[in-house]
């Protein structure tokens, strides 16, 4: 099967082309042609499966046809995160190209003026979350009466997130004879209520999960101190001295101590950016880009604020906390071993609450979860292998220009006695940076 027996535009074709994609995914193939029928579609499929295309693609066909009005939105697109609504719009940018179409986006933490400047142009795809979609309609700044597609994606994050009431408003408000859309990864009660309320005999489309993570993450298990620095020092360890590391999320289970740990990590000269509920929406949407096109090797994250981001790629997991509940590991460690590569998931466990938390995880999971062999609390071998220092050393010199690291002082031939302590970076956790290139932050010359 191709893009071009599907019934999508030219336009459209030519655009996927573009992309580089050479076939559907099971998704896009089962549904696409029934979005082109203006059937209601119930998608049960998670991120990864190609889902965003899915209903993407139909509608840049669809909305060939007819203009947008003033305040009134043809189609309404509904994300249950910003991030998540900033990726939609990037794909109908992408697969859009060859269009000359309206999209606008209302999320929080951006200014309502400019929000409200590209609703008064008339909007053919209007990509929201459900918060800010409302606070919009509130003021009399938008109609819904329009709308004659509406997507709700993700529900059943929506449903985590507290937004079912929300979602439930909003589709009372939109015509009744509208085409619905909708996607989730699981159905619990909640959203098969409202598929039965809210959805008219739709084709039922399901995908299996994407290559799951256990049959491609290497999962492992690495005790350290209970301390915050304990775990500090634990994970420096192990990202220095990590078997193919490309990047890698690291996930803590509360906000603040993402923002101590990104901080912690920064100092240490490590190549990193944070994403939580805390920072504003342009540093988070900053930061995820800069991790996204590689610009920096770690993301530390919160369960909240990464759920659902399609970053390709991810070599390595790190659990700084062992999470709360046993469902968050399936997601987090989702992230690596996509699509049949293979990806390495660590978590760190410390004290006997975490024992318990991992035992719920390998119950959940149906398997041990093996220890890591060399403990990571001790140096490890690889820290003072010589390549790895002439590439520290290299970059230490652009880097830290006048901090001398006990790096320099290995590279002197005659043997020595053990090198001394190193720096300690404003007093915070110990050991030196010993960092490869990728791994340090870019050097602005
Ligand atoms: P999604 O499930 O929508 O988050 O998409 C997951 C990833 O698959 C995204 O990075 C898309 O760019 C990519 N993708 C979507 N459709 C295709 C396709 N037909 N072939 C290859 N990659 C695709």
């Amino acid at each position: 099967m191709s893009f071009s027996n599907l019934g999508l535009s030219e336009k459209v074709v030519s655009a996927v082309a573009a992309a580089g994609y050479k076939n559907p995914t099971p998704i896009q193939e089962q549904a696409i042609p029934h979005v082109l029928a203006r059937r209601d579609v119930l998608g049960i499929a998670q991120t990864g499966t190609g889902k965003t295309a899915a209903f993407t693609l139909p509608m840049l066909t669809l909305l060939e046809q007819g203009r947008p009005r003033a305040r009134m939105p043809r189609t309404l697109i509904l994300e249950p995160t910003r991030e998540l609504a900033a990726q939609v719009e990037e794909s109908f940018a992408k697969y859009g190209a060859n269009h000359k179409l309206n999209v606008a986006l209302l999320i929080g933490g951006v200014s309502f003026d400019d929000q409200d400047f590209k609703l008064t142009r008339g909007v053919d795809v209007l990509i929201a979350t459900p918060g800010r979609l409302l606070d919009h309609f509130e003021r009399g700044r938008l109609l819904l009466t329009g709308v004659e597609l509406l997507v709700i994606d993700e529900a059943d994050r929506m449903l985590d997130m507290g937004f079912i009431p929300d979602i439930e408003r909003i589709c009372k408000l939109v015509p009744f004879t509208r085409q619905t859309l909708f996607f989730t990864a699981t159905m619990p009660p909640e959203i098969r209520r409202i598929t039965e309320q809210f959805l008219h005999n739709p084709m039922r489309v399901e995908v299996a999960r994407p290559a799951t993570t256990v049959a491609t993450t290497t999962q492992l298990i690495v005790k350290s101190g209970r301390e915050p620095h304990e775990k500090r020092d634990t994970l420096r360890r192990l990202i220095r001295s990590a078997d193919g590391l490309k990047n890698a999320i690291i996930f803590c289970n509360r906000k603040r101590d993402v923002a101590t740990l990104f901080r912690s990590l920064l100092r240490h000269g490590f190549s990193v950016q944070a994403l939580h509920g805390d920072m504003d929406q342009p540093a988070r949407m900053a930061a995820l880009e800069q991790f996204r096109k590689g610009e920096v090797t770690l993301l530390v994250a919160s369960d909240v604020a990464a759920r659902g981001l399609d970053i390709p790629d991810v070599s390595h997991i790190y659990n700084f906390d062992v999470p709360h509940h046993p469902d968050d590991y399936v997601h987090r460690i989702g992230r690596t071993g996509r699509a049949g590569r293979s990806g390495t998931a660590i978590m760190i466990v410390a004290g006997a609450t975490d024992a318990k938390a991992v035992a719920a995880i390998e119950k959940l999971i149906g398997q041990p979860i093996p220890a890591m062999e060399r403990p990571a609390g001790q140096p490890t071998v690889q820290r003072h292998t010589p390549p790895q220092q002439r590439v520290s050393e290299r970059l230490h010199g652009h880097h830290h220009a006048g901090r001398k690291s006990p790096t320099t002082r290995n590279e002197d031939p005659r043997p020595r006695r053990a090198p001394p302590p190193a720096p300690r970076p404003r007093g915070e956790d110990s050991d030196a940076p010993h960092l490869p290139a990728f791994l340090l932050r870019p050097v602005k010359v």
